[in-house]
């Protein structure tokens, strides 16, 4: 459809585009597995695809341990899972941006979306998958202990706590799911509620009550979460009513307090619920904008599945692809506007793929040339690691001429780990004409990374 779009006020026409510039066919905002599986699939059908990588580059996947209910995967690190939706994505000619869409400008199309670093970006279509926030309960040892017993994902999770006893807190419906999840797995499960009743459904409330191995228990608050290098062992609990202290032995602490999802920046644009989900029109991903289209947590508030989102990111990048053949985006016009050099090109990373040293021969080798080597040591295991790897990859591309990059996944190469005592991933060594001028021991973002690179090599 050319001119205006069905059910909007706003026009809709090619003619619109000609003298704009940083245009984006697809501005994906977000990058866990809805961003990146409608990356995939967006690249694919040929559009000029941007993905906005946004303030957790990843998502909340990089935080979890292992995924077993991937389907296709037994048991893979969620890192590498959403590495390798993202390498697909690239393959297929995906940009990413390591920047934070700050705003979106719904008014007129194409639409303009602003980011932290300052660009301006005019997209034809807009894929909301900015994800949602796990709340917290913000007590001692929650952040010590998660991802080492603490969780917020009892399906990810449960068959690691198999006949143990864990708590769970929370008293709606997504504690009520994770308690009789849980149950089919541990020993016992103790569900803390801190008012006297719970604000689960009643049929909730039924299952529960017929778990036999699922303990409900009111007026409690969680205090503190204990353990040791192991884990966690207990959880100190004070009654609200008597404040009496307890404590509760347990393995695991899954927090099922609510999520939030992260739609503020299109809050006022595009319609929501009071929840603060987007809302999907017509069993689409179209919201109330045509052209703005939203997939995973932050329109999902039933299934939040790392694969269910990646399905709802498809099926996003269906929809734009839709709207913009109805909107008149023929290859035609795109061309055009390449050549008219119309397309965003500043501060993308072209696909760098950093080469991989694994004994200690090579390591010897690279780092002995001429000029700086950058050698990145980081392990599939490591959130902050994967976090910092666009970052890494950014640079390859940006000092492509001044820096040879490598990385060493340390499981791989345990000889030369072990020989260069690597004490923690990420660890990165630099040289200069094979001798070492600089240790950076902790992940850095991307504009802090840069600037130790810029004074490096200065
Ligand atoms: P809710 O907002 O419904 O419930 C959150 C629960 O966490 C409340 O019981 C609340 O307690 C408690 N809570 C909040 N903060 C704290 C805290 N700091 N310490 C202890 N407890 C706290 O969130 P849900 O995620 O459970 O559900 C969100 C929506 O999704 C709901 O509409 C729900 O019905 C729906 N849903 C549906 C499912 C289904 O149909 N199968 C499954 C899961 C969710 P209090 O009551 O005291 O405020």
């Amino acid at each position: 459809m050319r001119g205006q779009h069905k059910g909007s006020e706003l026009a809709y026409t090619v003619d619109q585009l000609k003298n704009k510039k940083n245009l984006v066919d697809v501005a994906i905002v977000g990058s866990g597995p809805a961003g990146w599986s409608s990356a995939v699939y967006a690249a694919r059908f040929g559009y000029y695809t941007l993905v906005l990588a946004g303030p957790v580059p990843g998502g909340q996947l990089t935080k979890t341990s292992f995924i077993e209910n991937w389907p296709g995967e037994h048991k893979i690190k969620g890192s590498l899972l959403v590495h390798n939706i993202a390498e697909q994505a690239r393959m297929f000619g995906a940009n990413v941006l390591q920047d934070t869409v700050t705003k979106i400008d719904t008014s007129a199309w194409p639409f303009e979306l602003t980011t932290e670093q300052g660009h301006v970006i005019h997209a034809q279509s807009v894929i909301i998958a900015t994800g949602a926030t796990p709340r917290r309960l913000g007590i001692p040892g929650e952040q010590e202990y998660w991802g080492n017993g603490v969780s917020t994902c009892a399906v990810c999770d449960a068959p690691f706590f198999k006949d143990k006893v864990v708590v769970v807190a929370g008293g709606g419906d997504s504690a009520a799911e994770e308690a009789m999840q849980l149950a089919a797995h541990v020993k016992q499960v103790i569900l803390v509620v801190r008012k006297s009743q719970m604000r689960a459904s009643h049929i909730m409330r039924q299952h529960l009550e017929k778990t036999s191995n699922i303990t409900v228990r009111y007026n409690l608050e969680i205090e503190r979460v204990v353990g040791d290098e192991q884990g966690v062992t207990a959880v100190e609990l004070r009654n609200n009513k008597t404040h009496e202290l307890s404590e509760q032995q347990c393995s695991g602490v899954f927090i099922a307090i609510g999520h939030d999802p992260n739609s503020e920046l299109v809050k006022g644009k595009v319609d929501l619920l009071p929840s603060g989900h987007i809302i999907c029109y017509d069993g689409t991903r179209q919201t109330s904008v045509p052209g703005i289209f939203a997939a995973g947590d932050v329109e999902d508030h039933r299934y939040r599945q790392a694969g269910s989102g990646a399905g709802r990111g498809i099926e996003a990048a269906i929809d734009a692809d839709r709207f913009l053949r109805e909107v008149g985006l023929t290859q035609e016009v795109r061309q055009n506007m390449t050549k008219q050099g119309g397309y965003f090109e500043q501060g993308v990373t072209a696909h760098v793929e950093i080469p991989e040293i694994k004994t200690p021969e090579e390591f010897t080798e690279k780092t002995g040339s001429a000029g700086f080597t950058l050698v990145d040591f980081f392990s599939y295991d490591c959130g902050p690691c994967m976090t910092m790897m666009p970052a890494m990859e950014a640079a390859a591309a940006k000092y492509t001429r001044q820096i040879n990059f490598y990385k060493v996944d340390v499981v791989k190469a345990p000889e030369l780990v072990m020989k260069l005592q690597v004490p923690h991933v990420p660890y990165v060594l630099i040289y200069k004409d094979g001798v070492r001028v600089a240790i950076l021991n902790r992940a850095l973002g991307r504009a802090e990374l840069f600037e130790q690179l810029e004074q490096i090599i200065k």
